[in-house]
């Protein structure tokens, strides 16, 4: 069964490029429309939550930044029409979650590190987004450098 709609999370590192290939051939042999999404992380959240001062001015400036990494990101894929880019604030797991079932997609494509021993007790964001996922999750296996 072909897919309709696939969402692919970026993290806009290098390492993003064969996920975002795999998600385009995907969605060339399905002929189904694609997404992109990055997800900035409140920097609050990054720091547990617990920092006694205002960050909004730094918030804003790490959104812009992301937003130009992501203009960046996308040019290299020119099929890619703005509205396809999603930049959200939060946690990646929800945020990836809300947008697949905002936008009605079957499937979630992600990268994966395939850590072993201490890394894999401190979370992967694919193991992260498999759970509770509302659509099928493809973890695409990322090479070491
Ligand atoms: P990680 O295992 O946390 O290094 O992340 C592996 C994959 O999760 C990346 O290749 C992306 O597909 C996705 N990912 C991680 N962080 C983000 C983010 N901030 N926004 C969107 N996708 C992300």
């Amino acid at each position: 069964m072909p897919y309709h709609h696939i969402l692919v999370a970026v993290d806009l590192t290098e390492e993003c490029h064969p996920v975002m290939q795999r998600a385009q051939a995907l969605a060339l042999c399905s002929q189904a429309k694609l997404s992109l999404v990055h997800i900035v992380e409140p920097m609050a959240m990054a720091f547990g939550g617990d920092v006694p001062m205002d960050l909004s001015m730094l918030q804003q400036q790490q959104f812009d930044q992301a937003r130009e990494r992501l203009d960046s990101f996308a040019g290299t894929y020119p099929q890619l029409a703005t509205e396809q880019r999603h930049l959200t604030y939060g946690q990646p797991r929800q945020e990836i979650h809300r947008l697949a079932e905002d936008q009605g997609c079957d499937l979630i494509v992600v990268g994966s590190h395939g850590r072993h021993g201490l890394a894999l007790l401190l979370g992967s964001t694919a193991n992260d987004v498999l759970h509770g996922a509302p659509c099928d999750v493809l973890a695409v296996r990322l090479k070491k450098s």
